[in-house]
């Protein structure tokens, strides 16, 4: 089924206000395996909008239209569209007293110009609008149909989960569509591509479809892949198979595969393991530590975290030795290897992690440039401490330096966490 979204309002083509609610109908019509094949948005003006549905109508099965149901005289879809399929309007006066009833609540009487909002093209379905005055219709008209919504998101939306429940998953043919989020670290999007891409084939030439998008974001690649299937158990059995075969490519380089985020996967491997982790932050300012708290229940792994940013706080608080800054510089392996032995020692965890970096933008250096930062771990097992140490080189600005570091500082605390076992 093609289907296109024309959001009506002129105050959407001015920059004070996007259209939000195609993105919230494409995403339920996509569940429903229904694909967008293109958008609008349009003024509220008479012959514009004539032009935009009736290009849209020749084009596509379904149109979904959004705003322009008011009473005011700008309020022109319900016309336009009535026009174009050739329906005369009738009154419905059940509308107009349920409208009057909404206003008799607050204590005021309806405006006769509300009695526009009870007009409706013939042979129409009136869709009840519960949190406002303006009912949706739904249009069926030579194998097309057109569905017209008020443009407030909180009355639109519940409506349209109706009309996608009651109206659209039937007319779909009853296939919806499964989505996997898989998330992968520590590789570039070509890598994942060239490794992945040699399935791609035998996902399209299944039963069930698959079909894949990759998407490269901040630390991370996602891997979105979907399936069109009849039903649930469908849907996940393809899936399963396919998330399967990207697990036995990549290894521990994907480290989600059921849309969890890195501290939330970590977070999990340290509950499982019953240890307690600490971190010393430098150039990452505590968002190691933000991002492993954001997650509920942390409390029961996290103990405490220090950010260290001056040379001075990282000898007076983790016990780092001056000489090794003094020789070594605090960007340096020796100095994270020191700050993760050191924070273990004081928190008494038994893992801890170090972030030492340069941020940028400005302090880099021929030898230490910006994007720079080192990164170590720690663990202490039967009272010997046991460190690992990895030097990295972001690119980006400071906001993307940071985000990668503490990305790579969870990841590494991840890799070691694996080596103990399921
Ligand atoms: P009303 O009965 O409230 O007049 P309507 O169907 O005429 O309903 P509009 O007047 O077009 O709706 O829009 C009302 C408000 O809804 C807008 O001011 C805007 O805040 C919001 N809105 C409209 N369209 C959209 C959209 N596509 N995305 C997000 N918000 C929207
Ligand atoms: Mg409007």
């Amino acid at each position: 089924m093609k289907a296109e979204v024309i959001a009506v309002g002129s105050e959407l083509l001015t920059p004070k206000f996007i259209d939000t609610n195609s993105l919230f109908i494409a995403e339920r019509l996509n569940e429903v395996g229904i694909e967008l094949q293109g958008k609008a948005v349009a003024a509220d003006d008479r012959s514009t909008l004539r032009a935009i549905i009736s290009d849209a109508l020749r084009r596509s099965d379904l149109l979904i239209l959004t705003g322009g149901l008011g009473p005011t005289d700008d309020d022109l879809t319900r016309d336009v569209v009535a026009e174009l399929v050739q329906r005369p309007m009738e009154f419905h006066a059940d509308i107009f007293d349920a409208i009057q009833k909404r206003f008799a609540a607050r204590g005021l009487k309806a405006p006769e110009i509300n009695r526009r909002q009870a007009m409706v093209p013939q042979d129409a379905v009136v869709l009840p609008n519960p949190n406002g005055t303006a009912p949706g219709l739904w249009i069926e008209d030579q194998g097309k149909y057109i569905v017209l919504l008020p443009g407030p998101p909180r009355e639109m939306k519940p409506m349209f989960e109706r009309v996608i429940q009651d109206r659209l998953v039937s007319a779909a043919g009853g296939a919806r569509l499964f989505r996997r989020v898989l998330r992968i670290t520590g590789q570039s999007e070509s890598y994942v591509e060239e490794k992945v891409q040699p399935l791609y084939a035998n996902w399209l030439a299944a039963p069930t479809k698959i079909t894949t998008t990759i998407l490269a974001s901040l630390g991370q690649i996602e891997l979105h892949l979907t399936a069109l299937a009849q039903n649930d158990q469908e849907g996940r059995c393809a899936l399963d198979g396919a998330v399967e075969h990207v697990v036995s490519t990549l290894g521990r380089d994907l480290f989600s595969v059921d849309g969890k985020t890195m501290q939330e996967v970590v977070g999990g491997l340290l509950r499982l393991r019953g240890l307690r982790i600490s971190a010393a932050e430098s150039c990452t300012g505590g968002l190691v530590l933000a991002r492993l708290t954001e997650v509920p229940g942390s409390s029961d792994y996290v103990d405490r975290g220090v950010v260290v940013y001056s040379n001075q706080s990282k000898v007076d608080l983790l016990g780092v030795p001056p000489g090794l800054i003094a020789e070594h510089g605090a960007v340096s392996e020796p100095v994270a290897q020191a700050m993760a032995a050191g924070m273990a020692r004081v928190a008494g965890t038994d893992v801890a992690v170090a972030v030492t970096g340069v941020a940028g933008p400005a302090g880099g250096t021929p030898e230490k440039p910006v994007g720079m930062v080192a990164i170590a771990t720690a663990r202490v097992r039967n009272a010997r401490t046991e460190s690992r140490v990895r030097t990295f080189n972001f690119i980006g600005g400071r906001e993307m330096v940071r985000f990668q570091a503490s990305q790579a500082a969870l990841d590494m605390v991840r890799r070691w966490l694996l080596e103990d076992g399921a």
